[in-house]
């Protein structure tokens, strides 16, 4: 595979770019690959600046669920271009988004659009803590909600009482307010909310965790946190940003008929554009700035371009059998690859949520980060480099989600099999 302009956009890039990237993971560096710089996609493939053609199955991490390019976005896009691309005033089109988020998750009453997911989180968890006047959160070991400090803090162990910042920067007077526990384990929950009863703002947490690969919630555990939150007068948080409009249209919260207080958005509602939002309760969000106290802005906030994109893309989801279809594609990849593992007598764990999928190079289940992170890294490097070389863009990384978009062909899902069976052969 010939990829010499990529090699050498590469070199220059790190000459004025850090490590060569806008987002450390596009570096390829856990995989032991140099990344490739994309050119043009469209549908199902990426085409890189050599020209190579790949089936996508980062979609841009999340967003591009209808496939790349969908000719109805693109079109409406160009048309709001026309009409100017920031105003700094309110339009319609913000009216338009809201109101269509609101009518798609019944939990949140009133929404605010912000430009990107970390922007959602960290404006959320300013707004419980102004609403419980708290300033402990919570979070779970393995979940990603965004860069904002308070959120860049992984587990010790998982009864550590008190948050390690991950990054330095981050002030540990900033950490220690943020509580790490398992996912999937309630007790461990249950644990950090008694020893710091009255002090916990909220729960945040990624309903279906989808940033340490695919990890489904247990049967009843959301329901237990839930409980929890409500007994002890705690903002729950569902982080949606990866998982809303993703697994249902309704999201996670749909999926398994839990009600948080808050939900974050962002990825699919903007449409490959950048935009993230928070909205929940009106009694909370009535707290934020200028109906509340609570202070939050932006000046690209509900961006017109931004906003006629994510219009575009919920309409397009709401095609009757839309999710359907998208599940019946993903089911076939994910049961596909996994056959072909088992064929070449390669261990994997393989997980799926409607179109979030993951093949865990392990020989044990993985239900949270503990379990996550035995994970054969190294086969799996050489896993996703076999893979790229058959001509399937995978993210770079064991610990994330692979996307099936609706864009994704019969012919893709076969091709990606057969390269998957070739690759665990050859491992
Ligand atoms: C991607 C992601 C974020 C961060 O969104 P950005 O737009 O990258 O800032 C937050 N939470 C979850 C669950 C995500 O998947």
């Amino acid at each position: 595979m010939q990829n010499s302009r990529s090699v050498c956009l590469f070199k220059q890039a790190q000459n004025s770019i850090p490590g060569g990237v806008n987002s450390p993971v596009r570096a390829f560096r856990s995989v032991g690959a140099d990344p490739l710089f994309i050119k043009r996609a469209s549908g199902s493939q990426i085409i890189d600046e050599d020209d190579n053609t790949y089936i996508d199955y980062v979609g841009s991490w999340g967003p591009m669920i209808l496939g790349h390019c969908h000719p109805q976005v693109v079109a409406a896009v160009k048309q709001t271009m026309d009409n100017g691309c920031s105003f700094g005033a309110p339009t319609e089109l913000e009216v338009t988004l809201a109101e269509m988020v609101i009518k798609a998750v019944p939990s949140i009453e009133m929404v605010r659009m912000v430009s990107s997911g970390t922007e959602a989180t960290m404006s959320a968890i300013r707004l419980a803590r102004g609403y419980t006047s708290r300033d402990k959160i919570l979070k779970f070991s393995g979940c990603y909600h965004g860069h904002s400090d308070a959120l860049l803090v992984k587990a010790g162990s998982g009864a550590a009482t008190f948050g390690v910042p991950d990054s330095p920067g981050v002030p540990a007077d900033f950490a220690k307010h943020t509580l790490t526990a398992r996912f999937n384990d309630i007790e461990s929950v249950r644990t950090l909310v008694a020893e710091n009863k009255g002090q916990v703002a909220c729960i945040i947490i990624e309903p279906i965790a989808g940033n340490m690969g695919t990890v489904p919630p247990r049967e009843g555990f959301l329901e237990a946190l839930r409980k929890l939150c409500t007994d002890e007068g705690i903002v729950l948080i569902f982080d949606e940003v990866m998982s809303g409009f993703r697994v249902a249209y309704g999201g996670a919260q749909q999926v398994y008929g839990v009600t948080p207080d808050m939900t974050t958005l962002g990825k699919i509602i903007g449409g490959g554009l950048p935009v993230g939002a928070f909205g929940g309760k009106k009694e909370i969000m009535s707290l934020l700035s200028p109906s509340g106290g609570v202070y939050q802005a932006g000046t690209l906030s509900g961006n017109p371009l931004a906003m006629t994109a994510g219009i575009e893309t919920l309409k397009l989801l709401q095609r009757p059998g839309f999710y359907q279809e998208l599940d019946d594609k993903s089911s076939y990849l994910s049961a596909g690859i996994a056959k072909a593992a088992k064929d070449a007598g390669y261990p994997i764990y393989s997980t799926r949520v409607g179109s979030m999928i993951c093949a865990f190079f392990n020989k044990n289940e993985v239900h949270d980060w503990d379990s996550a992170s035995t994970c054969d890294t190294a086969a799996f490097a050489k896993y996703f480099r076999l893979m790229l070389e058959e001509g399937v863009y995978l993210a770079p990384s064991q610990f994330e989600t692979a996307f099936v978009s609706i864009a994704h062909s019969q012919d893709d899902l076969d091709r990606t099999i057969a390269a998957a069976a070739k690759s665990f052969k050859a491992l």
